[in-house]
């Protein structure tokens, strides 16, 4: 009999393959999750949102003995974007982000203002995406989905062979991100949800930028702004 062994790093399920390498690492004060996949084969990275503590991020690199080929921002804001400058410089990796959300990273010195918090190095966008576009690290594909609404050019990743999407600020266990910081908009939250991620299979495990882990499905059925529960 095969023993069939709970996975690390899917939570949910039970897999019979090793998942590719997933640290999910907490960063900064309001613990954004920055996301480190690690290709076992290639040993390519790519390393979402690195929004603070890069001497943590840098380490799980060298423990894994990584190399880091992107740095995917799912969007402009300081909790997600503030350590993408250093990472940079310490890995050459390119930053990828929207060229929607550059207007979003020239309000880093107004968001420092309202957090309260020290402003952040904008790094600036070395590779601007695209919906559609794909980038890989090994055999396995990342794709980037346009879900504008928290701010104008946030994005999610698919992760198709691993079941997973990683959806910043715009998907969180039984919530939505906010919309009521410069360039927020409430319909298009909804649209992106409704229309883009809702449309993947339910059993897609959701990682939010913040937060636990959830998926499409309990999303669908539980979430009280967007979910079959918020319909009348
Ligand atoms: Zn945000």
């Amino acid at each position: 009999m095969v023993k069939m062994i709970p996975c690390t790093s899917c939570f949910s399920r039970i897999c019979e393959k090793p998942p590719m390498i997933h640290h999910i690492l907490p960063v900064g004060a309001l613990r954004c999750n920055c996301s480190i996949f690690g290709d076992e084969a290639t040993r390519e990275a790519i390393v979402v949102d690195p929004g603070a503590e890069v001497a943590e991020i840098e380490s799980i690199l060298k423990e894994f003995d990584l190399k880091v080929k992107a740095i995917v921002i799912t969007h402009a804001h300081f909790d997600h974007i503030g350590g993408a400058a250093k990472l940079r410089a310490s890995t050459g990796a390119p930053v990828w982000m929207s060229a929607s959300d550059e207007v979003t990273a020239m309000t880093l010195p107004v968001q420092a203002a309202l957090f309260g918090v020290p402003m952040v190095t904008n790094p600036g966008i070395d590779r601007q995406t695209k919906e559609g576009d794909t980038l890989a690290i090994g055999a396995t594909s990342f794709q980037v989905l346009d879900t504008p609404g928290h701010t104008p050019g946030s994005i999610s990743i698919l992760i198709p062979a691993e079941g997973k999407l990683i959806a910043g600020d715009t998907l969180f266990l039984e919530s939505v991100g906010r919309t009521d910081l410069p360039g927020g908009n409430s319909k298009k939250i909804v649209q992106s949800i409704t229309n883009k991620l809702f449309t993947l299979p339910d059993e897609t495990i959701v990682v939010p930028g913040h937060g636990p882990n959830t998926t499409v499905g309990h999303e669908k059925q539980f979430n009280p702004f967007v979910g079959a529960s918020a319909r009348p």
